[in-house]
């Protein structure tokens, strides 16, 4: 008992530090917005902030692969596959509600009435971004052709091609009216570098599939396998010790992550009227569906404290917000759920990796307001046809968005081009789009954490038979 009551500190100094470190960071962050530092004196000043990006980046690529083949080949095929359509559904439903909650908000709050508050130049002359060319890639990248290099490329045709569009609208801009466009430069400029630099991410989806399908191989390899299974599981194990030590550290990144992000931050008074009537319909929605209806959902699941479970995620949730990549935060959501939430690690180790992957409801939420915000600017009156369409478009969205920083504002070209909304659009919402992206990642997170807890309680039948065909040796590691 005496560890017990030690593990039981430390947990929570971790907590408490990283609390710490948000307050601190906000803190530090505002008294240095006066200096006006530059922006190359703020990147110096973020560092240890990109430091602990990178550490947590660099794990994603073998927890994900190690977790999965572990988790699936540990199981046998039918308690996986039940499992599996367990968390398929679950994804499912909560992204719709998410979506539903999304279009309810934006049709009562009508941010994007009234006249637009900045003129948008007329579509570009760069070839407009097709919906079925996204949904294409995003099929085609549960497939990479090359393994190697899927561990190193978000293959993503299209994102290029956003990207190219939104320089030349936003130029084209300028030339209309000076102070909208200089903000919006400003905001281009700095925010569309995390999302290029996205084509350096990991294409995870790619990954997911692969391991998953390399993982029910070596499952009915029986003894054969033995040697692989024993090799991932290790892996895994090794991976969760390296994350152990980052804990360490993670406050110290999240503090700096946060202080340079409010350092960075341009002039919040100057994004008023409709874009600040956006913001807070996204806001209330992503409130309404992390805080009120996935929590409900674990209770009428699970019939347990649906706070306590989320209290255990403080940490996640924080790493979150301070990276804005589902991802990155991926290692730390497995250590709380396992750690403080004490969740089956062949659950975690199922459902985690393809949680962070695909399951985005906050992300959905966002697409669906931000696309109906974008119809109501332009005057569009959208039929039910029209919303349908945006609610699905808005899931696939969110399947196909990585889970890196704002990666949703990417994949919002298949909802905009699914009603014929114009996608220069986009450049509307660029300036708020790193905030939200911080709450929607959190809601992101928050999702796939509940879905753990519910998807461990929906299968504990298949997981105690297994626990006694195994003689119990394989589960406390
Ligand atoms: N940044 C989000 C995530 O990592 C994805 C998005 O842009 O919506 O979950």
């Amino acid at each position: 008992t005496k560890e017990s009551v030690k593990g039981f500190l430390r947990r929570n100094l971790f907590v408490l530090l990283t609390i710490a470190a948000v307050a601190l960071g906000v803190i530090l962050g505002f008294a240095l917005r006066p200096h006006n530092l530059t922006l190359r004196e703020i990147k110096y000043f973020a560092f240890p902030g990109e430091l602990l990006m990178r550490m947590l980046q660099m794990l994603v690529l073998p927890l994900i692969v190690s977790s999965l083949v572990t988790g699936i080949s540990s199981l046998d095929s039918k308690a996986s596959g039940k499992m599996g359509m367990r968390a398929v559904v679950y994804y499912m439903v909560t992204t719709l509600i998410a979506v539903f909650i999304g279009i309810v908000i934006v049709i009562v709050i009508k941010p994007g009435k009234g006249h637009r508050d900045s003129p948008v130049a007329s579509s570009g002359t760069i070839e407009p971004v097709q919906a079925a060319d996204a949904f294409l890639d995003l099929i085609r990248n549960m497939f990479p052709p090359n393994l190697v290099e899927a561990c190193f490329k978000q293959v993503r045709e299209f994102t290029c091609q956003l990207i190219k569009q939104l320089f030349y609208n936003t130029l084209k801009m300028l030339t209309h009216q000076i102070n909208w466009a200089v903000l919006l430069l400003q905001e281009t400029v700095v925010e569309t570098i995390p999302v290029s630099g996205s084509s350096n991410g990991v294409n995870a989806l790619g990954l997911v599939v692969f391991s998953m399908c390399f993982g029910l191989v070596i499952g009915s390899m029986k003894q054969q396998g033995q040697a692989l299974r024993d090799f991932f599981d290790c892996l895994n194990e090794a991976i969760m010790r390296l994350v152990a030590i980052i804990i360490w550290y993670a406050p110290v990144g999240i503090l700096f992550l946060i202080a340079g992000k409010i350092l960075e931050m341009k002039n919040l008074a100057e994004v008023g009227g409709q874009l600040g009537m956006y913001t807070v319909s996204v806001i209330v929605g992503l409130l309404i569906h992390g805080l009120f209806v996935l929590p409900l959902l674990y209770f009428l699941v699970t019939r347990k404290n649906p706070y306590t479970f989320i209290a255990g995620l403080l940490q996640a949730l924080i790493t979150a917000l301070g990276t804005s990549s589902s991802s990155a935060t991926l290692p730390i959501t497995f250590r709380c759920l396992e750690e403080n939430n004490r969740v089956d690690k062949r659950v975690t180790r199922f459902i985690l990796p393809v949680g962070a992957t695909i399951n985005m409801d906050g992300t959905a939420l966002y697409e669906a307001v931000a696309a109906i915000f974008i119809a109501q600017v332009n005057d569009m009156e959208l039929n039910f046809g029209q919303i349908l369409t945006i609610s699905i478009t808005a899931t696939a969205a969110s399947i196909g968005a990585a889970g890196i920083p704002q990666a949703g504002l990417v994949t919002m070209v298949i909802v905009l081009t699914s009603v014929g909304l114009p996608t220069e659009d986009i450049t509307l919402i660029i300036a708020v789009d790193w905030f939200l992206d911080r709450l929607r990642t959190t809601t992101n997170v928050l999702g796939d954490s509940l879905g753990a807890g519910i998807v461990e309680h929906l299968s504990r039948q298949e997981l105690q038979s297994q626990d006694v065909e195994v003689g119990n040796s394989v589960i406390e590691e």
